[in-house]
């Protein structure tokens, strides 16, 4: 059993991929190629907004937003640390200041009440650190569900924050018929191959509807380029998609919007299964969302309980993950933060009793059933 199974995925899409890698190869066209164009108007469409601009990575497609938003030192930066590493690290990268915010026990997500708790207090001096100006909040859609964008736009609009919204793990999620890169001023997603939309490399994508800020975007992936190549207006990166991997993309997108639906399908079956087990709990999910389901993950009573079952599943060939063992503010990488073991008790809580079970879109069900087999004996 595969804890995501990419190569039943290639199988069924083999002479697609195989017909667009040799399209690339005869064009040659290997940077910014016809392909790159093809699929940014295709995932616009999909999503609903006005522009889609790819990039090298999800965490290239962060650093842009912050980047063509101005964002620097002396800025707030608001998000959780119960997340990948890739959504604080882009702001301490610029000089702002990432101020985490604990998540919903429920949802994972980013808990809107505390977050606005959070902006006042970033407004106030605190030991050691000067008053920052609230600038942005990224909330990141965890496990491919999308946060709760109605409650953070309200406090978005009252505090005058920017959203960029974190949807490495959600696309093709919904939350109230809007999908996923919908509701950020500017939305990431990434392509990393074991994301709901993989690519066989690294990949990313920036999405907006304000032509001001597109534009931007699109001169900051190419170093800042005005008019022309040799026209540097502003300060940026080397942040292209591979006109290879647009074409891998653009073959995987054609199953995507199925893919979405056998996950929706396996991710059921799981609920059936697990939802009467006692010793776990299984994710719920929100009235009006439809997760991606980038991860199964569920949560046991207590970290020992949780050794117990990693080590029953690891006995039969389960692959298990947890995501994530340590929250970012107890990482020694933002130890200059100030932040101590306490701070965020329910994200801390959640990272000692989370694990994440094999979830991809041909999972069978009789390795379902198998997994609960395990779960449900493990533990009393
Ligand atoms: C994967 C991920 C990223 C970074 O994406 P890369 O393509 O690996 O750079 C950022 N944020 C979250 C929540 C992720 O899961």
């Amino acid at each position: 059993m595969d804890f995501i199974d990419l190569a039943c995925q290639q199988k069924r899409i083999i002479e697609k991929l195989e017909t667009n890698i040799k399209n690339v190869l005869n064009h040659g066209k290997y940077i910014m190629g016809p392909e790159v164009g093809k699929l940014e108007a295709a995932l616009a469409g999909y999503v609903g907004v006005k522009h889609a601009i790819s990039c090298a990575s999800g965490t290239d497609a962060l650093l842009m937003a912050l980047m063509a938003y101005d964002i620097g030192p002396g800025d707030a930066v608001f998000t959780t640390p119960f997340t990948f590493i890739a959504t604080a690290e882009v702001i301490t990268l610029l000089g702002a200041t990432p101020v985490f915010v604990d998540i919903d026990p429920n949802t994972f997500n980013i808990d809107h009440q505390k977050l606005e708790q959070a902006v006042a207090a970033a407004k106030r001096p605190d030991a050691g650190r000067p008053a920052l100006t609230p600038k942005a909040v990224i909330p990141v859609d965890l496990f491919g569900l999308m946060a709760d964008y109605d409650a953070i736009d309200a406090i978005a609009r009252k505090h005058n924050l920017l959203i960029i919204e974190d949807a490495a793990q959600s696309f093709g999620a919904e939350y109230k018929g809007k999908k996923a890169c919908f509701f950020g001023g500017i939305s990431c997603t990434s392509f990393f191959p074991a994301k709901p939309l993989g690519c066989y490399g690294d990949g990313g994508m920036c999405f907006t509807s304000d032509d001001r800020v597109a534009e931007i975007l699109k001169s900051i992936r190419v170093h800042g380029q005005g008019g022309n190549k040799y026209d540097n207006v502003r300060i940026g990166i080397n942040g292209r998609l591979d006109t290879l991997q647009a074409a891998i993309l653009l073959a995987k997108f054609d199953i995507f919007p199925e893919e979405i639906a056998l996950r929706q399908k396996v991710a059921d079956n799981y609920s059936k299964l697990l939802s009467p087990i006692q010793s776990i709990k299984a994710p719920e999910i929100p009235e009006g969302c439809k997760s991606a389901w980038a991860q199964y993950s569920v949560l046991a009573m207590n970290g020992k309980d949780r050794a117990v079952l990693l080590e029953k599943l690891k006995q039969s060939n389960i692959p298990t993950a947890v995501y994530y063992p340590k929250p970012l503010h107890l990482q020694e990488a933002f130890s200059s933060l100030g932040y101590k073991k306490g701070d965020f008790p329910t994200s801390e809580d959640i990272a000692m009793r989370i694990f994440s079970l094999p979830m991809h879109p041909y999972l069978e069900l009789i390795d379902q059933e198998k997994i609960k087999g395990i779960i449900n004996t493990s533990v009393a």
